[in-house]
């Protein structure tokens, strides 16, 4: 796509948006950036928009600002269906996301990696092995800094790692990467995409464009994720925990496998790896799979995992105070990841648990909660409706708290010594907080808060 003097209209001031128009400018767009919200931008974002010479209209979103556009851009926090976008699809304005601008201005390979749950994590890991191995790369999309800005910079023989939700992958059209992860399908975002068949395909999207030269990465131990290699053109790898596969890499007595025409080679056993619970042997495999693939050596690779620490908010180990351990999993937002979460313990949990309640099912999830924890405390929005589901599956043992603080000290008098105290919602955040990282941050405090109270009263 040649941008060279198009109207190019940027939807959503936030930070995919404002890196989106800052690119479609460097590659010579005529850029205006368009929140509905009235956006007081930092002064820093205010600068570098207007030195990149971009037209900032907040406030107002009114179908007058399609006259002229030629193709627009849009953040993936914006549905397809508002008003604007309807009236775009109808006067058949080209509508992208910013992973596709990302796609078609990079001079590296793109690596991407999908899944409900689990991204986010083998995104940094992928992007650690690859710096091990001495790569240029960039590590951005559905985290950290905007992902269009920042493929800038990465020069040809280094790779962009992406992450991709389901949202950017909706507005992804040529988008087509090296090397493509998809981890696991479980029921998550149906607000936005309404059914389990529109978010799968949203997902496949990663794959659409890909040809043999290209490796699509599958996790064969999940039913959803298996059935896409009859519809990948790409080099399929797989990943499994349960048997063995003869390209891509497996998990068997205790030891990672990475896997090349039947050829398997050792690569890390679990005395060395730091990430807690199975689920993250499932995302350690994936980047087995690809890197193995990709030539990257295995002393590397193995070196990369063993120096890699639990990323902040995924299952991190806050304090132990009186032999009691707390675990901040404030980016467990929907159940799956949840009951990994209990999954990674030995049953002597106190979970802490709501928050926005994103209406899917519970009864898996609390049958989980019977078995594996020592009660449940419950908290924000979803409260009544977690309880009714707990009750339901028998569990037994139900507490609510009114705030974090509560929950924390609750906790702390129900724990004996060897229990643990968990912070694994299965909820979305926004009824107390802005976002997981908020929340997550205030369970972190109310814990050091206790820690320094009791260390105090010695
Ligand atoms: P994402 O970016 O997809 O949300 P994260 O790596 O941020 O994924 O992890 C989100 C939550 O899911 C955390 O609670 C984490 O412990 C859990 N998780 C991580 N990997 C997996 C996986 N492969 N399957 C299920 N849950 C996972």
């Amino acid at each position: 796509m040649d941008y060279t003097n198009k109207n190019i209209l940027v939807l959503g001031a936030g930070t995919s948006g404002i890196g989106a128009a800052i690119t479609a400018s460097a590659v010579g767009g005529r850029v205006i950036l368009n929140d509905n919200k009235e956006i007081a931008l930092s002064s820093k974002d205010g600068q570098e928009l207007s030195r990149a010479g971009v037209r900032v209209i907040t406030g107002r979103q009114d179908n007058s600002l399609l006259d002229g556009t030629d193709i627009i851009i849009v953040s993936p926090g914006i549905p397809l269906t508002i008003p604007i976008l309807v009236e775009a699809a109808k006067r058949q304005i080209p509508i992208i996301g910013e992973v596709e601008l990302a796609y078609q201005v990079a001079k590296a390979p793109i690596l991407a990696v999908t899944g409900t749950n689990g991204k986010t994590t083998t995104t940094m890991l992928l992007g650690a092995v690859l710096k091990e191995a001495g790569y240029p790369i960039c590590i951005g999309g559905n985290i950290g800094d905007s992902l269009s800005e920042q493929v800038m910079t990465v020069p040809a023989n280094g790779y962009v790692v992406a992450e991709v939700s389901s949202y950017q992958l909706e507005t992804c059209h040529t988008f087509h990467p090296k090397g493509a992860i998809v981890l696991n399908i479980t029921p998550d975002h149906l607000q936005r995409h309404k059914t389990m068949a529109a978010y799968q395909k949203a997902k496949e999207t990663i794959f659409a464009n890909q040809t043999g030269s290209d490796f699509t990465v599958l996790n064969v131990d999940d039913t959803i994720v298996a059935t896409m290699q009859e519809r990948t053109q790409g080099h399929v790898l797989l990943i499994s925990q349960k048997q063995k596969v003869s390209d891509g890499a497996y998990f068997a007595d205790n030891t990672c496998y990475a896997v090349r025409q039947g050829q398997a080679e050792a690569v890390i056993t679990t005395a060395d790896i730091h990430l807690p619970g199975q689920h993250n042997i499932e995302n350690i495999l994936a980047v087995i799979a690809l890197t193995f693939a990709l030539g990257v050596p295995v002393a590397l690779i193995k070196k990369a995992i063993a120096a890699f620490k639990s990323v902040e908010h995924r299952i991190e180990y806050v304090a132990t105070i009186k032999q009691v351990k707390y675990y901040n999993d404030s980016k467990a937002t929907n159940t799956d990841s949840a009951i990994k979460a209990l999954e990674a313990f030995n049953g002597q949990v106190f979970l802490i648990a709501g928050g926005h309640d994103k209406m899917t099912p519970l009864a898996d999830f609390m049958k989980e909660v019977k078995k594996r924890t020592k009660g449940i405390i419950l908290i924000g929005e979803a409260a009544e409706r977690f309880e009714k589901a707990a009750k339901e599956a028998g569990v037994d043992r139900i507490w609510r708290a009114e705030s974090m603080h509560g929950a924390v000290v609750l906790g702390s008098e129900l724990a004996r010594a060897g229990d643990v105290v968990l912070l694994s919602p299965a909820c979305s955040s926004f009824d107390w907080y802005s976002c997981f990282e908020e929340r997550g941050d205030d369970f972190k405090k109310e814990v050091k808060e206790l820690e320094a109270k009791v260390k105090g009263g010695r």
